[in-house]
């Protein structure tokens, strides 16, 4: 399927859409940080919400670390008060219903809220409260969203065994996954082998942040020692890409008929393979991989191995799929990166021509990759698939 960029993509914003990489403390809206610290005392960079965004979006694109980690320490800065957690994480499930999101899941590290006298327990039940409220108000007004959270712990810090443990705690209002965020990078998952050794015991399904700011080795550990069944971004998978020929893998020309001797052909890795084998999910967040260096780019259908995505059509994505991996899509930060899943996806759109079949195997990968029970999946499943096939038909007759 072609398209133009001034091709009318709005269809994309109504498709029933499965949310699984998505940051509580990165989706704040501008109008509620200026509310709550004018009510806190405290001062933002930006006093009218349009300019504060400009300002968010700017700090995350400028290549800087330092000027990327500061817009946390806003947000995070902000929501140290039970009431305001529950005001973002209500406000967050507006957001996703607005969006197209039927199912989502909202990670957030609770050890990074307790400034202001909370308890791991009192933040994770403060978020939990708010997104309840968000469901029955989407529910009152006659939509309908689910919303689990992922609680994260934080690679530098040393209190991921506690967190693991509220975590586990908190499993029947809503806590569904254990995550590690955070400096990948000199951070390695064996440093919390006793966090996810324990969510391991308990039946908790792991998603790391894992070959994003790092590259396969951090992924292999997130496999061997965090057991993950998700990878957060895991774009730098692509480590473990290798290229041979067509002329090497078939000297006589009879496999192939057809092929170009010097097409290059891919190989994976042990660790790739794995990935790819066993349906690790690989939560791709194109918007925020270029804001952070993660992805490395695609020229001619072939990935570099030094040089970073810049734009949406150096990035991997397409490789990903094409090569079998289970890719979903997320925003990661919709504050910093300006996103959404709409837009994510409308990127996808303009940049590589997807359509309702691109979107629909995205949005099956991640319901298969969600963790919910295996009924909620097939409910999900058959809430989502008739607005796709429909339009898959549709797509397909005006192609025709
Ligand atoms: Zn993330």
């Amino acid at each position: 399927m072609s398209t133009s960029p001034s091709a009318d993509f709005s269809w994309i914003q109504t498709l029933p859409k499965v949310c699984l990489h998505d940051h509580l403390d990165g989706g704040l809206q501008t109008q509620t940080m200026i509310e709550i610290a004018q009510e806190i005392g405290y001062e933002l960079p930006a006093t009218d919400p349009a300019a504060l965004q400009t300002w968010f979006e700017e700090a995350s694109d400028s290549r800087s670390l330092d000027r990327y980690l500061e817009t946390f320490s806003h947000t995070v800065a902000l929501t140290q008060r039970p009431e305001h957690l529950r005001r973002v994480a209500k406000e967050h499930v507006l957001t996703l219903a607005g969006d197209g999101v039927v199912y989502g899941e909202v990670r957030w590290a609770p050890e990074l809220h307790t400034e202001g006298g909370m308890n791991l327990d009192e933040a994770i039940e403060a978020v939990a409260d708010g997104l309840m409220e968000g469901m029955e108000f989407v529910a009152e007004h006659g939509g309908r969203v689910l919303v689990n959270q992922l609680v994260c712990a934080m690679r530098q810090n040393d209190r991921s065994l506690e967190v693991a443990q509220a975590a586990v705690r908190h499993r029947r209002i809503g806590v569904v996954g254990f995550d590690l965020a955070g400096p990948e990078d000199g951070f390695d998952c064996a440093y919390h082998q006793s966090a996810l050794d324990y969510v391991a015991e308990n039946f908790m399904p792991v998603t790391l942040h894992a070959g994003e700011a790092a590259g396969i080795e951090s992924i292999r550990s997130a496999l061997l020692q965090g057991r993950a069944l998700r990878l957060g971004h895991g774009v730098r998978i692509t480590e473990d890409f290798s290229y041979t020929t067509v002329a090497d893998v078939d000297p006589t020309g009879e496999l192939m008929p057809g092929m170009n001797p010097t097409d290059p052909i891919l190989q994976l890795g042990q660790v790739a393979s794995w990935v790819k084998d066993r349906r690790i999910t690989l939560e791709v967040c194109p918007c925020s991989n270029l804001h952070t260096d993660a992805a490395y780019a695609v020229h001619e259908g072939k990935v570099s191995q030094s040089e970073f995505a810049r734009t949406i059509k150096e990035h991997p994505i397409t490789l990903l799929r094409d090569a079998g991996f289970s890719v979903a899509v997320g925003p990661d930060n919709r504050l910093m990166s300006g996103t959404s899943m709409t837009r994510e996806f409308t990127e996808l759109a303009q940049n590589f021509g997807y359509g309702a079949n691109e979107f629909f195997e995205l949005t099956m990968n991640a319901i298969e990759g969600a963790f919910i029970s295996m009924d909620e999946k097939q409910m999900l499943t058959r809430s989502v698939q008739g607005p796709y096939l429909k339009l898959i038909q549709a797509q397909s007759q005006g192609q025709s």
